[in-house]
């Protein structure tokens, strides 16, 4: 049978290459390092750690990512499986020892007897065969202008410019109210994909004085350049002129409160519906390097946010992905050129975790296109399923930026279990039918592949 390749051998790709040769498939995985650096990764080894050694919370019944965890686990998936032999002592989160754990991935990876390394950097998009481009958000400059030439430029981001996203049931309603500047839009749907928050002279004051004084993060080395245009952090802008916000992001035109329709704000901060469910909304035009804990407190001085929940913090950093909404398949295949697969953070994930999830479904679909295996339907309502969703397809093209795994990309649950229960509860309820769903998926693959043999 056909071998398959896979580009990158961080998060996504070891995961890929682990799934698709415990499927039976013969791999080759192109790593470019040592060879070729960048400036995160510090060894040669398979599936490094670039920054923090955390695989973020380990809870399964209370937590998007910790229910990732679980269902990695329940794949037999290699990162998550390292990760737990090298953890190190952490309360509820999976923190681990790094070094131990990329030599171990390596060390794995070299010892199946269905894998070949291959330390090159890859500078094309072959047109034959099947491959899978795990990449990351350091993608060597040479791929990348391969991608780019193949998806237009527009499509593919070599920096991210993430407005913190807030979900929708945290936001208080009676400050804050629908309707979008102009009333533009034809639709009801339309007119309901923006939210705004009205701020008087001296809560916009106050929030000035906040945004300048909140500590920041500062850009790695080699990681800037070109990065200012069009894409300003809001405290830049702040630094600016203390009126700049307020002709910018925060113009208060447009728009009628109808809680106060007599008064005029001073400035309103607009929110954007960020997924087709309406459960996420973004603040338009609120990049920021603002520090995660300083951003939390900055943004609930907004009327209407002072409970918001944040599905992601706001943040700009080096990242190379794509327009995945409008480029890749259900089954992350490149539309154009379907011999070519995307997985990892390359495909608008954020994390090494999803990193590594989208690796596992990238390798089990490579795997079973290879052996002519028809998989099953893969489960939205798992965590896996809720992500590649996201991205391939629920996701705003127009907007797309990357995303952590949350709640609010789930189905809502309904009948008994969905409905106006507490939050505690709706968590459970989204992970218990998760690994309902995902078991079924499963054991329906281990049934297909007995047939096959
Ligand atoms: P990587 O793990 O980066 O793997 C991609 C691999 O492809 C690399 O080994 C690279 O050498 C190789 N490669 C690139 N181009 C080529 C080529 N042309 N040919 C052959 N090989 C190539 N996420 C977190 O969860 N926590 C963090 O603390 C965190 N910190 C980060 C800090 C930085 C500076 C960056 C850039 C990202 C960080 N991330 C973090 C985000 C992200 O989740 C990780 O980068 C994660 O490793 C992504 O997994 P991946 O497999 O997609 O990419």
């Amino acid at each position: 049978t056909q071998e398959l390749h896979i580009v990158g051998g961080g998060m996504a790709g070891s995961e890929a290459a682990w799934q698709a040769a415990n499927m039976g498939v013969q791999v080759v995985l192109h790593e470019m390092r040592p060879k070729v650096k960048t400036f995160a990764h510090q060894t040669g080894n398979l599936g490094e750690m670039v920054c923090s050694n955390s695989f973020r919370s380990d809870d399964s019944e209370q937590n998007a990512v910790g229910l990732l965890h679980w269902e990695m686990r329940a794949a037999d998936g290699l990162i998550i499986d390292t990760a737990h032999r090298h953890r190190l002592p952490a309360g509820g989160a999976l923190a681990v020892d790094r070094e131990p754990f990329a030599e171990t991935v390596t060390a794995r990876l070299k010892a199946h007897a269905n894998i070949r390394i291959s330390y090159e950097e890859i500078t094309d998009l072959p047109a034959d065969g099947q491959w899978i481009i795990a990449t990351g958000p350091l993608t060597s400059q040479g791929l990348g202008a391969a991608i780019q030439a193949r998806t237009g430029s527009d499509a593919l981001a070599f920096f991210d410019a993430i407005a913190p996203i807030v979900y929708y049931d945290s936001i208080d309603m009676s400050k804050a109210w629908m309707q979008s500047r102009y009333d533009k839009g034809e639709t009801e749907e339309e007119q309901r994909a923006y939210l705004n928050c009205p701020m008087d002279k001296e809560t916009y004051e106050a929030f000035i004085d906040a945004l300048l004084a909140a500590d920041k993060t500062e850009f790695h080395e080699g990681e800037t350049a070109g990065y200012f245009d069009g894409c300003l952090p809001i405290e830049v802008m702040a630094e600016r002129g203390r009126e700049t916000l307020r002709h910018g992001p925060m113009k208060p035109v447009g728009l009628t409160n109808p809680h106060q329709p007599d008064v005029k704000a001073h400035a309103v901060v607009q929110l954007r519906r960020d997924n087709a469910l309406g459960t996420l909304f973004n603040i338009v035009g609120f990049q920021t390097k603002m520090k995660y804990g300083a951003q939390k407190e900055v943004l609930r001085m907004i009327p209407g946010l002072e409970n918001a929940q944040f599905a992601r913090l706001g943040g700009i950093h080096r990242n190379t992905f794509l327009n995945s909404p409008t480029l890749l398949d259900a089954q992350m295949r490149l539309k154009s050129q379907p011999n070519i697969r995307f997985a990892g953070q390359i495909t608008g994930v954020e994390g090494y975790v999803e990193s590594a999830a989208m690796g596992l479904l990238a390798g089990r679909l490579a795997a079973a296109e290879i052996l002519g295996r028809d998989l099953p339907p893969l489960p939205q309502d798992s965590a896996h399923g809720a992500l590649v969703h996201h991205i391939t397809g629920g996701a705003e093209a127009k907007t797309f930026q990357p995303m952590n795994v949350n709640f609010g990309l789930f189905r809502p649950l309904d009948g008994v279990r969905g409905g106006r229960r507490g939050r505690k509860d709706r968590y459970r309820g989204y992970t218990d039918r998760a690994k309902e769903v995902w078991t079924d998926w499963l054991a329906a693959q281990r049934v297909d592949a007995a047939a096959a043999e």
